[in-house]
């Protein structure tokens, strides 16, 4: 067999070719960063057809990087950015308009209007496990057919077909207008809004509901099947496993069991906990998704609090404000202060997703005064994560019942020492990070892998799982009550910020 398996990481800034060897470890790594298109406020868009261009791109990266030919590959796997919407002409394969992203708020007003005809926010919840907001991807299609010139017309005469990034980037994959396969699988599904978690199934109502017609939706398939070969860089090898990114990174930390969790830190924060095939409904703001589904097994559900902005709010400082020259910068000013100062900054930039879920929330930085300075707002950025997080825990802990003992992370800002151990600090658990911090690339790697027997079972991942660093909370309780009260009360001066003419 093959010596490797590899995971193409479809991200929100960049795309990531990760070569794995039968160990977990990684062997090689390509990687392309894409434009962030920003129309206007609030708009937030990519061109499909880049992201295409650097997938190849990287591929070959990684496998020249490591001296492999695509005959070294026994399978590949994909992970994406989940709930941002590509819209093309499966005749050309050309996008009818750019992809927008996930954290896109234009589809306000459809949003408002789905939710007027009865039920507000909750409208879908029960049968798709989310809450009505402009973080979906069904929102985002019907703005396309709106708004793009006879888009509607040709969506209707079967001429379009959507996807998130998996599907997008398995369709060119496998040949795009020559053969392409059109298929998503279950986690990816459970992000549009569209799906019904029990069946798996397109629910055609909501579909009808929101002016998407059924013919342009992927087939929805497991996380881990042969889906279908690779054609030109990847000519001739299976592509074997689908995962959303946060249930990817999941999968990676080997998070099998009922209970356990992990939380990543990347453009934004997302922590999902295993709830088995107990599909548990939220009272406390989390959404329910699918976790992931192997083969013809049942479905593993998850709670999930999504968090839209943590690290992105450090590219923020750097790019907006230039107070650092690169992320990494931000760790030595903040250690340049004792604490804080005094400053809280909620990054409502998107609104507040989990557990608020207010789109009528902005960013607030308060607590201001002119003691305050770039050391502290450093710190404040940092804090900032740590407490949506804590925020987020709290949910988790109240809907399923059960304290959390420890967290596992992984994603960009956990090299950050300072944010981690105040992270500790904030929940009063233990913070674990692994030995491959790279756990969404490796996720799909391990779905891909386990439907061509590359790995055996859920048993030889788990032992591939091993511990880097862990830090312990060291804060005393009433300092950390004192913190978070004051977080809290930021918060809500985040709130009722967006005029309802103007959003
Ligand atoms: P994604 O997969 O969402 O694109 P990554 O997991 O690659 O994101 O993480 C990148 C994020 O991590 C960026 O938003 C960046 O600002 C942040 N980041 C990178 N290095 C650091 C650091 N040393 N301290 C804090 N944040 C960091």
């Amino acid at each position: 067999m093959a010596q490797h398996i590899l995971a193409i990481d479809q991200g929100t800034t960049s795309t990531r070719a990760i070569v794995f060897d039968h160990a977990g470890a990684i062997v090689s790594v390509g990687q392309k960063e894409h434009e962030q298109i920003l129309p206007r406020a609030g708009w937030v868009e990519h061109n499909p057809v880049e992201i295409t261009a650097n997938t190849r791109y990287v591929v070959g990266q990684a496998l020249a990087k490591a001296d492999l030919n695509i005959g070294d590959l026994a399978a590949v796997g994909i992970t994406n950015q989940r709930e941002t919407a590509v819209v093309w002409d499966r005749h050309t394969g050309e996008p009818v308009y750019n992809a927008i992203v996930w954290q896109d708020t234009r589809t306000q007003s459809i949003v408002d209007s789905l939710g007027a005809l009865g039920g507000g926010a909750d409208r879908y919840k029960a049968k798709v496990g989310l809450p009505l907001a402009t973080y979906f991807s069904g929102p985002k299609v019907r703005w396309i057919l709106d708004n793009v010139e006879g888009a509607r017309a040709k969506a209707e005469n079967g001429d379009l077909l959507f996807g998130n990034t998996d599907t997008w980037t398995l369709w060119n994959l496998t040949g795009g207008p020559n053969g392409g396969v059109h298929v998503t699988d279950v986690t990816n599904a459970s992000r549009t809004m569209l799906m019904d978690l029990d069946t798996l199934n397109w629910d055609a109502e909501i579909a009808a509901e929101m002016g998407i017609p059924l013919s342009m939706l992927p087939e929805i398939r497991s996380s881990s099947e042969h889906y279908g070969v690779g054609v030109g860089v990847l000519n001739g090898v299976p592509i074997t496993g689908i995962l959303g990114d946060q249930q990817a990174a999941t999968f990676g930390q080997a998070c099998f069991d009922v209970g356990t969790a992990k939380n990543t830190y990347g453009t934004g924060n997302f922590m999902l906990l295993n709830t088995g095939t107990e599909k548990v409904a939220s009272r406390n703001g989390l959404l329910t998704t699918v976790c992931y589904k192997i083969g013809s097994q049942d479905p593993v559900y998850a709670l999930e609090g999504s968090i839209a902005v943590t690290g992105s709010l450090v590219q923020w400082l750097r790019d907006n404000l230039g107070i650092i020259g690169s992320a990494s910068e931000i760790e030595g000013l903040a250690r340049s202060v004792e604490d804080n100062g005094g400053a809280y900054f909620v990054p409502a930039f998107s609104g507040l997703f989990a557990p608020y879920w207010r789109s009528d929330a902005r960013g607030a930085l308060v607590g201001l005064t002119r003691f305050v300075s770039k050391g502290h707002l450093a710190r404040a950025v940092l804090e900032a994560t740590a407490f949506q997080t804590r925020e987020v825990l709290d949910a988790m802990n109240a809907d399923s019942g059960v304290a959390l003992t420890e967290l596992k992370v992984d994603g960009g800002m956990v090299v950050n020492e300072l944010l981690m151990q105040f992270q500790a600090d904030i929940l009063d658990v233990p913070v674990v990070r692994p030995k491959v911090a790279e756990t969404t690339a490796l996720g799909a790697a391990y779905a891909a892998g386990l439907a061509v027997g590359y790995w055996g079972g859920e048993d030889e991942l788990r032992a591939n799982w091993a511990e880097d660093k862990r830090w312990t909370p060291a804060l005393d309780s009433s300092e950390r009550e004192r913190v978070y009260r004051n977080w809290r009360k930021a918060v809500t001066k985040s709130f009722d910020w967006v005029d309802d003419d103007v959003r």
